[in-house]
């Protein structure tokens, strides 16, 4: 049988980054860190640049070492071990199983963390093989697809439930359990939670700019330093072995922007290819008519403390549901305080076409040579 394993590395690219003017009045660090399956790259300026972006390393460096599939000892792994018992997590854990679950019912099951045996049954976990599985084997595993059924809980030292959802202090005590044989993967979400704690760190050492590119999730501080936004390609997914080519170029300031895209793993087997995002409802790689979908966020959301993490799951739900869907999913998610559209979108279909969400029409510009046909949604 021949079989073509292709494991496309993303890096969602800064494409004057590295390259831009130093800034005269502030230093600059930038570090690679490989994590997470992916290189990731983090550029920061000003007087505490250096501690931050090693920070912002620690930061990652924690929570692959909680959400991990594959080394054994992380929270997630022994979730998944412990046939249905209960077991202690932290409360970063616990806090984005409780939005994983959020985002599981907003998206009316699209995003969906307990896929995780499918993932793993196409190869997708990591350490396996890549393979196509039966029909048998997919109607096997479809039932312990069901996020409703993941237990979580956090106790105060005084035994009081936690209910809000925002942000908490303190030594709260938190649990999860599974029911037997359902397992949890939490790559559709982690990195965009990992940028968010990264925001964290660069307002506690007041970073006045900075990139961070970890893997298709981009976060893009501040502007550049000759004050112009940042430049942000979106691969073009038809041309994914070839870095530079872009379906268009999104400039950004202190935004989110979040890829998720069939192109950024897949295996090809006897002519078909076959990729990561798994639509739930079927257990095969979602066929959706999309080819890369972008999430577009303020980072400084006040209304949404998760707005990374929220990016991330929506790009990996919105890739499941479609165009027609994910446009409708997005005229239904409004920032209420701000009175506004919550994200934005970047939509690359497989018939070519771009489709740019309104708010995002005078900060996107088509790639010259794409063959993209471009539309602007409202
Ligand atoms: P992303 O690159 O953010 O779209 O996430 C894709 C990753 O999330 C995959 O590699 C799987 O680990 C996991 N995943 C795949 N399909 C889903 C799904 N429908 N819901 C939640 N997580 C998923
Ligand atoms: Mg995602």
């Amino acid at each position: 049988m021949k079989r073509l394993v292709t494991y496309v590395i993303l890096m969602a690219l800064f494409l004057t980054g590295c390259a831009a003017p130093a800034d005269p009045d502030t230093a600059q660090e930038s570090i690679q860190v490989i994590a997470m399956d992916t290189a990731m790259l983090i550029t920061t300026y000003g007087e505490h640049s250096v501690t931050a972006a090693y920070a912002a390393e620690d930061v990652i460096r924690d929570l692959e070492a909680k959400l991990s599939r594959t080394d054994p000892d992380s929270e997630v792994s022994r979730l998944n071990a412990a046939g249905g018992e209960t077991v202690s997590i932290s409360q970063d854990t616990f806090a984005l199983l409780r939005l994983a679950e959020r985002c599981r019912m907003k998206t009316e099951g699209a995003f969906d963390i307990t896929v995780a045996p499918l993932v793993a049954a196409w190869g997708f976990a990591g350490g396996e093989e890549y393979r196509v599985p039966s029909q048998e084997e997919l109607d096997a595993l479809l039932p312990l697809v069901d996020g409703s059924a993941v237990f979580t809980d956090s106790r105060s030292p005084e035994g009081e439930e936690y209910k809000t959802s925002g942000d908490y202090e303190g030594e709260w005590t938190c649990t999860a359990a599974l029911e037997p044989g359902q397992a949890i993967d939490l790559g559709g979400i982690a990195k965009g939670c990992v940028s968010d704690l990264i925001v964290r760190v660069f307002q506690e050492y007041d970073i006045p700019r900075a990139n961070v590119s970890l893997g298709g999730n981009v976060l893009a501080w501040g502007t550049r330093p000759d004050g112009a936004p940042w430049r942000v390609g979106i691969q073009d997914p038809a041309r994914a072995e070839e870095s530079g080519a872009y379906a268009g170029i999104l400039e950004l300031t202190d935004s989110f922007a979040v890829t998720s895209g069939g192109y950024q793993r897949y295996f090809e087997e006897d002519g078909k290819i076959y990729h990561h995002i798994i639509d739930p409802s079927t257990g095969c790689p979602a066929d959706s008519g999309l080819t890369s979908v972008t999430v577009v966020a303020d980072a400084f959301k006040t209304s949404q403390p998760w707005m990374g993490a929220l990016c991330d799951a929506y790009s990996t739900a919105l890739f499941v549901m479609g165009e027609e869907k994910a446009l409708d999913f997005w005229r239904g998610c409004r920032d209420l305080e701000a009175e506004e559209p919550l994200f934005q979108l970047v939509l690359v279909t497989k018939d070519g076409r771009v489709l740019i969400t309104e708010g995002l029409a005078d900060r996107f510009t088509l790639g010259e040579d794409s063959g993209y046909a471009y539309e602007v949604v409202s």
